[in-house]
């Protein structure tokens, strides 16, 4: 099996979470499989070390996980982009919509140099909010978004669309 189908047979569907109508994508059984978990940082930096990249971006907190260890492999900083409220020094922040309600997310204001070319990394793009909101906390912050990196895309929901007004390195191991 490739990367692809590996990540595809050991994604655990669980529906109707967190609400009715939605299957949500369990990513934690690829945690347990430690080869695959290394396999899969070691394809993300294979696909990244081609373009010029300065930092990672993750977004909390799945976007940790993958994202830290691309930027490691890498030898390039790893930025954490937080909910509201968890960032302890003076933050940037941006608010955007959800299907109900609204998110807030946050950024360390020394975090990212002037100029610097970021990679966004998260686990997975639904409808894109998440993803924009990064790149948007990247603009403010004075870098520039180079890419976005996911594990998992849910095309269906067409996230990308909005993406490539940022950047049109978009790139994802599985597209649903
Ligand atoms: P969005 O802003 O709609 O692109 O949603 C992306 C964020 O929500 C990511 O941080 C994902 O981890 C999470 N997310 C959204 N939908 C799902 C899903 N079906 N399964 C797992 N995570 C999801």
């Amino acid at each position: 099996m490739n990367i692809t189908e590996r990540i595809v047979a050991s994604i655990r569907d669980v529906p109707d979470f967190p609400k009715p109508g939605i299957t949500f994508k369990d990513i934690t059984p690829l945690l347990k499989d430690v080869k695959l978990s290394a396999d899969i940082t070691n394809e993300l930096v294979e696909y990244w070390s081609t373009h010029d990249i300065d930092v990672v971006v993750g977004i909390e907190s799945r976007g940790f996980i993958w994202g830290n260890s691309l930027a490691q492999q890498m030898k390039i900083p790893f930025i954490p982009i937080r909910k509201k409220g968890k960032l302890p020094a003076e933050t940037h922040s941006f608010k955007y919509d959800l299907e109900y309600g609204s998110a807030e997310v946050e950024i360390h204001k020394d975090a990212i140099l002037n100029g610097q070319k970021v990679l966004i990394h998260d686990d997975l793009l639904a409808t894109g909010g998440t993803a924009i909101a990064a790149a948007e906390l990247v603009r403010v912050s004075g870098g520039i978004v180079a890419g976005f990196s996911f594990l998992v895309e849910l095309s269906f929901l067409n996230g990308i669309k909005d993406l490539k007004t940022y950047s049109d390195h978009i790139h994802s191991l599985v597209s649903y």
